[in-house]
């Protein structure tokens, strides 16, 4: 059952070994010269083939962004690897060593320090947990663990470092950045450090302060690897303001555009949830399945159903609950498209489809159904909740949860988009009929 073998595969940005990345990648060795590391008040500067990559060194604690922390050992290994007289073969030994996996996908955690605050970080790792092959153990006596730390910020390590590492919580009743947190913990890097950066944002250098430049690295590190394509979506992807000096963007798409600022997302995108299934291999995540017409029943009340009043076909005909009647207008045909978001359309009314109204993003926007464009409005990420049940999250605002307001079931209560609750009115059972 080992897992943590031969095969390094990166998840989004982790830093792990891939063989064709470091083969096939020049060093900038043309001179042999040892690069610099300068040392300006706290910052380091390494420099990878002309590519400069800022760490922050603050009491004696590393930082390779504001959220990430390297062990010393990490810092030296990625200092050693700026060497560019190194070899290949060195520096894949090096890489190697960077990032660990967590041994058999069992990560031990305390939460002993989070006191009453706790619920939201075991929320989190059974988000992760349902999804992936990992299982999250509370420590007894092992010696490598995650401690939740109750602090003045979010942060963690990147990978298992060995021992107990903290993992601070600032924002500890948010899964969002928890999960964030702990993607990091796994070995994940940020979505926006990728090797493919240049070729899929532009970072606003204007627009950030100085202190702030090094969450922006693009980590063009040998043996520093993605998975899949650009996910703005990701939930380690930094939103389009991030660290702004002066309100304008720090990060932009390359034609300028900013993408969805509703950071953080309630939940992993589809991407990740790909990619930590790459990272932790021995488990295939298939999701909902899709192509199958459902009866989508709250969690509140098995009866009450997703539905669209009197069989209307108009675009704009809002969403209620409704006592199940066995009727077409209760059933949606559930498709999912290649990014792993589904669509939903009525099966009374197949070209419509379950639709955001106005592309709206505030806590209580409705849902309506609307002519099938294949619009972010009209696409969900849907993952696992205990017991068979599902949390459905609009692409286009994957900060929010589709929502029974005030947990009423009431026939004709009009479903909406609310901010994550944890709670049974934002739970759903696709039941097949
Ligand atoms: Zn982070």
């Amino acid at each position: 059952m080992k897992t943590n073998k031969k095969i390094y595969l990166g998840v989004f940005s982790a830093i792990l070994l891939c063989i064709s990345v470091f083969s096939c990648k020049k060093q900038g060795i043309e001179n042999g010269v040892e690069p610099t590391v300068k040392k300006s008040d706290q910052m380091h500067e390494f420099n990878f083939g002309g590519n400069k990559i800022l760490i922050k060194e603050d009491k004696g604690t590393y930082y390779l962004s504001d959220d990430i922390i390297l062990t010393e050992q990490q810092f030296n290994l990625l200092k050693a690897n700026s060497n560019a007289a190194m070899s290949s073969t060195a520096r894949a030994l090096i890489m190697n060593s960077l990032v660990k996996r967590w041994t058999n996908s069992i990560v031990y955690y305390s939460l002993s320090n989070l006191g009453a605050d706790t619920a939201s970080s075991l929320k989190a790792m059974q988000y992760i947990a349902r999804v992936s092959p990992l299982t999250f153990v509370q420590r007894t006596s092992q010696a490598n663990y995650i401690n939740f730390v109750k602090s003045t910020g979010n942060s963690s390590s990147v990978g298992m470092v060995g021992g107990a590492q903290n993992l601070n919580l600032y924002n500890y009743n948010t899964p969002g950045i928890i999960i964030h947190e702990i993607f990091h913990a796994l070995g994940v890097m940020h979505e926006q450090c990728r090797t493919d950066q240049s070729s899929n944002v532009v970072i606003h250098p204007e627009n950030i302060p100085d202190d702030k430049e090094f969450n922006f690295n693009q980590v063009s590190v040998s043996g520093y690897t993605n998975y899949g394509n650009f996910d703005f979506e990701s939930i380690m992807m930094y939103e389009p303001y991030a660290f702004s000096s002066n309100g304008q963007p720090t990060i932009t798409k390359l034609d300028g555009s900013t993408y969805q600022t509703s950071y953080p997302a309630a939940n992993m995108s589809p991407t990740d949830i790909a990619g930590i299934n790459q990272l932790y291999t021995g488990f295939t995540y298939t999701g909902l399945p899709a192509n199958i017409s459902y009866e989508i029943a709250s969690a509140l009340d098995n009866t009450k159903l997703l539905n669209v009043p009197g069989s209307a076909t108009a675009d704009g005909t809002q969403i209620i609950l409704y006592t199940d009647g066995n009727t077409n207008n209760a059933r949606w045909n559930v498709t999912k498209n290649a990014d792993g978001y589904y669509t939903l359309s009525p099966l009374h009314a197949l070209s419509k489809a379950l639709t955001v109204v106005g592309n709206g993003v505030a806590n209580g926007t409705k849902l309506e159904i609307r002519t099938n464009t294949g619009d972010p409005t009209q696409q969900f990420n849907i993952t696992p909740e205990a017991s068979g049940y599902y949390i459905i999250s609009p692409r286009s605002v994957p900060s929010k949860n589709v929502d029974v307001p005030g947990s009423n079931t009431a026939n004709s209560t009009l479903l909406n988009i609310w901010s994550y609750g944890g709670a049974n009115n934002q739970k759903f059972k696709f039941n097949t009929f």
